[in-house]
């Protein structure tokens, strides 16, 4: 299968590659930057889609970022889509759980009805919105959107997590009781493989089927903490009083890591899907060794 996948470069992008590749797929990657393997934003606006089964977008800044750029690659890469005489027969965009409002006992599913009740999750809707293909291409190419928990790996988010723990200050997030949805990369390059692969017989035209993209361990923020420390060998004695992060970081942008949902991955297990790393143990000493 030839599969075009927008932030291909990045963090999740890299181990979908890898992933793909060794499954024997092509992979083409959309950039900003030029380069071999690679076509750009401004190609696929001025040339239209290259030919593709499956296409895939995972372009965005780092989270803290606002999510403008997602709406609009996403767009470009849709409208790309529905352009084209051959239109790939998946189309899978990877969005965040910041439509589900944040809770200690709620529990979601992608059955679970949401409306939009701050900035992140409004544009979560913006941005799962700007990926709907028009009826008559739904018809061909089903839509597949993965709502992506915190992307556990070597990179990414660990990156910035690990520092503070390395040298011996790591601790809670506030209260540490709050939901901490997680996913291992290697696990949701699965799940977007998974969902490029299998053909689905879908109502036609096809709504998007939506796919949590996390763990399916509910754990909180304190047993994260508690378990990198022990792996690391490293104490967490050292709790982050949630308006230490509001003044760090604004209350809005603070919120993503003082609260949390518990998010059921109930559809993505549902498909056949086989998790690699279902539990933070397993998945925190392959990222950090035993
Ligand atoms: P990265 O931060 O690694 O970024 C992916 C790629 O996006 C980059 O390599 C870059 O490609 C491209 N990019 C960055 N800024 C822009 C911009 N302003 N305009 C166009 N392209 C840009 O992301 P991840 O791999 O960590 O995440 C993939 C997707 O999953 C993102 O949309 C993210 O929001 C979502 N997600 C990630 C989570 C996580 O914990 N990592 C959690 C939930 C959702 P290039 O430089 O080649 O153009």
């Amino acid at each position: 299968m030839r599969v075009l996948v927008g932030g291909g470069s990045g963090f999740v992008g890299r181990e979908l590659t890898r992933l793909l590749q060794a499954k024997g797929h092509e992979v083409t990657v959309i950039s900003r930057q030029p380069g071999p393997g690679r076509i750009t934003w401004d190609e696929l606006e001025t040339r239209g889609l290259p030919l593709c089964e499956g296409a895939v977008n995972l372009a965005g800044e780092s989270l803290m970022n606002p999510l403008r750029c997602r709406i609009d690659t996403t767009k470009t890469l849709a409208q790309a889509i529905a352009a084209s005489p051959n239109p790939p027969h998946s189309w899978v965009l990877v969005s965040g759980l910041a439509c589900y409002k944040p809770s200690l006992t709620a529990q979601y599913t992608e059955d679970s009805e949401w409306t939009p009740f701050d900035l992140f999750s409004k544009l979560v809707k913006e941005w799962e919105a700007s990926a709907l293909l028009p009826d008559s291409v739904a018809k061909i190419t089903k839509q597949v959107v993965i709502r992506s928990g915190i992307v556990l790996g070597r990179g990414g988010a660990m990156k910035q997590m690990m520092l503070p723990f390395l040298l011996g200050l790591g601790g809670t997030l506030g209260s540490g009781s709050q939901p901490f949805p997680w996913i291992h990369v290697s696990d949701l390059a699965g799940i977007i493989a998974h969902s490029l692969e299998h053909r689905v017989d879908t109502p036609s035209p096809s709504p998007p089927q939506v796919l949590n993209g996390v763990a399916p361990a509910l754990n909180t923020n304190y047993e994260f903490t508690k378990e990198l420390g022990r792996i690391l060998r490293r104490p967490t004695v050292f709790p982050v009083p949630g308006f230490v992060l509001n003044v760090l970081m604004g209350s809005e942008r603070a919120a993503i890591l003082t609260e949390g949902q518990k998010v059921i991955p109930k559809r993505t297990l549902e498909s056949g899907f086989q998790y690699k790393y279902t539990d933070l143990t397993s998945a925190l000493k392959e990222i950090v060794g035993n």
